[in-house]
C-alpha cells in the first residue's frame, strides 16, 4: 500500500512571489523553496504570517534558484529553528549568498530608519504600526489575492522590524550544500532530489523529487522558474518526460513574448532616442540574470555600431557581484556564450560602465551630464535604488522608463507600466511625465507557447499538474490550454493542502 503523502502550497499560489511548498511523507518533511513575497503591500505582509509548520521539524530545503522570491525567507526559517541542510546547485549557493546578505542588510537599514522616524513622529508611527497589525491580522485570516489586485499605486520600502539580520543570515548560509546538475542526492529518509537546468538564471533548476516508500516510488517535478529557449548566456530548459505529479510556473500564461531580435531592436531604439533627446534612460532590472543579459546586449549593439556610446551607470552593487559569480561558472554557459568567451574576454561587460557602490554616488547620478543610461534594481520598483531614481525623475519628460521584465500585479512598476498618471512614493504624491516603454522579449521566463512546448515533452503525463507562480489572469488563460494537451490540472490556493495519493 502506498504511504500517505501531502503537499502544502505555502506561496506563489495565484501570485508570482513567495514560492514555498512543503512535501510531507510519514517519514520526512522537505521544503521546496522558501521565498519572500515581494509584490504589492498586501503580498509583502504575508512574509510576517507565521510559518505553517514547525521549522525544526523540516528535514531539508531544496532551493530551485537564487531569486529572492524563492530563497528570501531562508534566514527567517533558520532563525526560527530550522537547522538541516539546504540543497542547491553550486552556482545558486554563491548567488543566494549575495541575495540573502543584501536582503538582510536592506531590512536592517529600513528598520533603523523606521525607528528614527518613530522617535521623531511617535503619533504617526503608532498609527502606521496599528495599520500594519491590522493588515497582518487580515493576511493571516483570509486569502488576500483580491485585495492585492486592488492595491493602490504605492511602494512600501520600510517594514517595521527586520525579518532577519545579517548575523542570522550568516548562520543560515552555513546550512547550504552545493550539488551538481544531474546528480541524484538523498535529501531525507526515502526522498532523493535531482537538479536539472531550468535555463532561467545561472544555477537555476527544475527539481525532480523521488519518494520511495516500501517498493513503490512516486516522482514529483517542481518546475521552478522556467527560462526561454534560446536566451543568451545560459543553457535552454531541460526537457522532462515523466512525473506522477507536476508543479508548473505560469508567470506568462496567456502571453507571447516578442522575438528576441525584436527585443534587441527595441532596446537599441530606446538608447538612440535617449541619445538624440539628450535624456535619461532608466531601466529597472533584477540584479541577477536580467542585468547581465541587458549589459550583454548593449555591448553587442555597441560593437555592431547600432547604438551611440552613452555612459552607462550600473547602480547595483549586487549586480556587479552577481556578474562575478557568472564569470566563475562558465561551465554553466551555453555553447554560443562559451564560443564568444573564446574570442572576447568580457561578454557581460559594457565599455567604461560606471559602477556606483555607495548610496551617495547613486544619488549623484542624476546630476550627471545628459544623455546617460542607468540600470538599477529591483525590476518591479518595489525596493532598491531604482525607487529613488523613479522618485526624482518620474516627472521629467526627458526621462524614459524602460521596463525589461515582469511587473507583478499591484507593484509600482505595474502601475507605471499601465500608464498611472500619479504615483505615491515614500508618502509623496508625484505626477508622471516621463516616457514609459516596455520590452517583453528579455524575459527570463518562458512565454505561454514555450511553457506548452516544455509540457509537450511529457510522454508519461502527471496525475495532476498544479499550476503555480502566476497572477490569476495568467493562470485563467493558461489552464485550459494545459488541459487541452491532456493534462489534469489544479490551481491551488494559498495554504491549500493536497493529498498525493
Ligand atoms: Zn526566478
Amino acid at each position: 500500500m502506498m504511504a500517505e503523502m501531502r503537499l502544502h502550497f505555502l506561496g506563489a499560489t495565484r501570485t508570482v512571489t513567495g514560492s514555498q511548498y512543503l512535501l510531507e511523507t510519514d517519514r520526512a518533511r522537505v521544503l521546496i523553496d522558501c521565498g519572500m513575497f515581494q509584490g504589492s503591500p498586501n503580498d509583502v505582509i504575508r512574509n510576517r504570517v507565521p510559518f505553517a509548520y514547525a521549522p525544526n521539524e523540516v528535514d531539508a530545503v531544496l532551493l530551485t534558484h537564487a531569486h529572492l522570491d524563492h530563497c528570501g525567507l531562508i534566514p527567517h526559517l533558520s532563525a526560527s529553528g530550522f537547522g538541516k541542510p539546504i540543497y542547491a546547485t553550486k552556482g545558486t549557493v554563491d548567488l543566494t549568498r549575495l541575495v540573502l546578505l543584501d536582503s538582510a542588510k536592506l531590512q536592517e537599514e529600513f528598520s533603523q530608519s523606521h525607528q528614527r522616524f518613530a522617535k521623531k513622529n511617535p503619533d504617526r508611527a503608532a498609527v502606521e504600526d496599528e495599520e500594519t497589525m491590522a493588515e497582518l491580522a487580515a493576511a493571516t485570516k483570509e486569502d488576500p489575492a483580491a485585495a492585492t489586485r486592488n492595491a493602490p499605486p504605492a511602494a512600501i520600502t520600510a517594514l517595521r522590524e527586520p525579518l532577519y539580520t545579517v548575523d542570522e543570515t550568516n548562520t543560515a548560509l552555513t546550512l547550504f550544500k552545493g550539488i551538481d546538475y544531474g546528480a541524484e542526492v538523498q535529501v531525507a529518509p526515502g526522498i532523493t532530489a535531482t537538479y536539472l537546468d531550468a535555463g532561467h538564471i545561472l544555477g537555476s533548476a527544475i527539481i525532480r523529487v523521488r519518494v520511495m516508500e516500501g517498493n513503490q516510488e512516486q516522482i514529483i517535478v517542481f518546475s521552478g522558474d522556467i527560462g526561454r529557449p534560446g536566451s543568451p548566456i545560459i543553457r535552454d530548459p531541460t526537457p522532462v518526460t515523466a512525473a506522477d505529479w507536476l508543479l508548473i510556473e505560469s508567470t506568462y500564461g496567456g502571453k507571447t513574448h516578442e522575438p528576441q531580435e525584436e527585443a534587441i531592436r527595441l532596446l537599441g531604439e530606446a538608447v538612440k532616442l535617449t541619445g538624440d533627446a539628450k535624456g535619461v534612460l532608466l531601466v529597472p532590472s533584477f540584479a541577477i540574470g536580467r542585468t547581465q543579459e541587458i549589459v550583454y546586449e548593449l555591448n553587442r549593439l555597441l560593437k555592431a555600431g547600432t547604438i551611440p556610446h552613452l555612459p552607462l551607470y550600473l547602480d547595483s552593487p549586487m549586480a556587479q557581484k552577481a556578474s562575478d559569480v557568472y564569470r566563475a561558472y562558465l561551465d554553466y554557459f551555453d555553447d554560443a556564450a562559451r564560443a564568444l568567451i573564446a574570442s572576447s574576454d568580457s561578454i557581460i561587460d559594457y565599455p567604461d560602465a560606471i559602477v556606483t557602490n555607495g548610496a551617495k554616488e547613486s544619488l549623484a547620478i542624476e546630476q550627471a551630464a545628459r544623455p546617460f543610461m542607468v540600470l538599477a534594481s529591483n525590476g518591479m520598483i518595489t525596493g532598491g535604488r531604482i525607487v529613488q531614481h523613479v522618485k526624482s525623475l518620474v516627472g521629467d519628460p526627458a526621462m524614459t522608463l524602460l521596463f525589461v521584465g515582469y511587473q507583478g500585479d499591484g507593484t509600482l512598476g505595474a502601475h507605471l507600466q499601465q500608464g498611472a498618471k500619479q504615483v505615491r512614493i515614500d508618502g509623496q504624491d508625484l505626477e508622471v511625465h516621463c516616457q514609459v516603454r516596455s520590452i517583453s522579449g528579455f524575459s527570463a521566463h518562458a512565454d505561454e507557447p514555450e511553457l506548452l512546448a516544455w509540457l509537450g515533452n511529457f510522454t508519461k503525463k502527471p496525475r495532476t499538474t498544479f499550476i503555480v507562480h502566476g497572477d490569476p489572469a495568467a493562470q485563467a488563460a493558461f489552464e485550459p490550454k494545459v488541459k487541452a494537451l491532456g493534462f489534469a490540472t489544479s490551481v491551488p490556493a494559498w495554504r491549500e493542502t493536497v493529498e498525493l495519493a
